[in-house]
């Protein structure tokens, strides 16, 4: 990760804490940085469980660089739906 894309979203992260904290859904609409459009985005579990597949592998995606996700904190995970939906096993 260079260092221009991690001050990207680290901003968008501090604008998007209110959004988080307003309810106790698990899903948001958050910029994606990947998409670079506002996306739904998931918590991996909520990940996992909608589109039928494992906690690992939603893991896994994000590892390998196939699932866009934003990190709010430290234990904060969002997973968007739109490389959920593109996503190739
Ligand atoms: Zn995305």
């Amino acid at each position: 990760m260079t260092a221009t894309r991690r001050k990207k979203v680290i901003t968008i992260e501090t604008r998007q804490r209110t959004v988080i904290r307003a309810g106790s859904r698990p899903t948001a609409k958050i910029r994606c940085v990947f998409c670079g459009t506002e996306v739904e985005m998931l918590t991996p579990e909520n990940a996992a469980a909608n589109f039928d597949t494992g906690l690992r592998e939603i893991y896994r995606g994000i590892e390998n660089g196939s699932l866009h996700f934003i990190e709010i904190k430290k234990d904060s995970l969002f997973i968007c739906v739109n490389s959920l939906k593109n996503r190739t096993r």
